[in-house]
């Protein structure tokens, strides 16, 4: 069976899954300019952007030969939980009538999982899907920990471009030579030694500037729909960690509550304060890590929201009131197919200008003055350096 699935994140993990299951893997393309334009053209207007990139995914994967897509579910009040009915009906109306496979979380839908499972399962024995699953979870653990060096080091790197060279190798590394549960540490040894070998500049502790991301799942893990947001800070010399990772994910939906390390229940806890209750898509997470990075020392937030995601704009709407409560402050960013790398750079520019200000103002104590009048200054600044005052 030839399969496919949407393109995000890290996705050699789906592609090792089913190869070690013995399915032939169709790789979607990484997403594009074409890929945005096929699925804003297919899906419904008024669809978040995630499904019309995933659109667009599909119709380039199948288009290349496959014959089977493979995608997780969702549930709550978001469209999540619609995708894959609203993804057949649009396939099914440009002419592929194939079928969609999707894993919904364990804990909402038992029995649609377990038909899935028997699905992607096919002729292996219970033994062998178990050390694929094995081997998968503990390469996402791995790759997450190896990206946070990444994101971390990259804003020091002394020769630019080095860390996403070295990223590019790792992925590669574990794609060719992972193929078992034990394969991964040695990997993990080989990808850590080419990560040390790379120089980074000595930066005071004082001096470096660290930002979270929040935001809706998609658009928060895949760089090519989130105008490569990580890279991008980086060099500008700052560090950078998501509130979202494909092992966090996989902890949090996939692994019953019972036996799950997952860090996410105390992050909805952290949430309560601000929204009580779970609102759809990964909101109620973007508001509780919010206060997770400002408890952790974090200088800036900065929120990925699709365009036409209703979680992430109920999220925006409290978003002030935190910063203003807590003091850090939040950059909301609207992602769509109009968005452009030029944009989004001054965008970064000038919130970085601000969060820099704020941190030289706390360590100043004797000139403390409040969040909003630096966030005033420094939209005066931006605006004179625009050459709008
Ligand atoms: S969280 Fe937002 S973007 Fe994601 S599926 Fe739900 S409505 Fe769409």
């Amino acid at each position: 069976m030839k399969i496919s699935f949407p393109y995000m994140g890290t996705t050699i993990l789906y592609k090792k899954l089913l190869e070690i299951l013995g399915h032939e893997v169709i790789m979607p393309p990484r997403p594009t300019r074409k890929t945005f334009d096929l699925g804003v053209k297919y899906s419904p207007e008024f669809a978040c952007f995630p499904l019309k990139v995933i659109t667009g995914t599909y119709i380039e994967a199948l288009e290349k030969g496959a014959e089977v897509l493979v995608t997780s579910g969702g549930h709550g009040p978001c469209r999540a939980g619609f995708y894959h009915e609203v993804h057949e009906r649009v396939l099914k109306n440009i002419g592929y009538d194939n079928e969609i496979i999707v894993f919904d979380a364990l804990k909402d839908n038992f029995f649609k999982v377990l038909s899935s499972f028997f699905k992607i399962k096919a002729n292996n024995s219970f033994a062998k899907v178990k050390e694929a699953i094995k081997t998968v979870y503990k390469m996402s653990y791995s790759l997450d920990k190896l990206e946070k060096e990444v994101t971390k080091r990259r804003a020091y790197e002394v020769t630019k471009g080095e860390f996403t060279t070295a990223w590019r190798k790792i992925k590669e590394l574990y794609d060719n030579k992972v193929f078992t549960s034990e394969d991964v540490e040695k990997v993990e040894l080989e990808a850590y030694e080419l990560l040390n070998s790379i120089k980074i500049k000595e930066i005071p502790e004082q001096e470096k500037i660290r930002i979270g991301i929040v935001g809706e799942i998609y658009v928060v893990m895949e760089p090519s729909v989130n105008m490569e947001i990580e890279e991008t800070l980086n060099s500008l010399g700052v560090e950078v960690e998501r509130s979202q990772y494909l092992s966090e994910w996989i902890e949090f939906t996939l692994v019953p509550s019972r036996y799950s390390k997952s860090h996410e229940y105390e992050i909805l806890k952290k949430a309560d304060k601000w929204l009580e209750i779970g609102i759809g898509g990964h909101a109620k997470q973007s508001v509780g890590f919010i206060v997770d990075f400002y408890d952790r020392g974090f200088d800036g937030i900065i929120q990925l929201m699709p365009f036409g995601c209703l979680p992430e704009l109920v999220a925006q709407s409290i978003i002030p009131k935190m910063s203003n409560e807590l003091g850090i402050p939040v950059l909301s960013l609207s992602i769509d197919e109009q968005i452009g790398n030029a944009n989004v750079q001054t965008r970064l520019e000038a919130f970085l200008d601000l969060v820099k200000s704020i941190k030289f103002e706390k360590q100043n104590k004797s000139n403390i003055i409040s969040l909003q009048d630096i966030i005033n200054r420094n939209r005066i600044a931006n605006r004179t350096k625009e050459g709008i005052l």
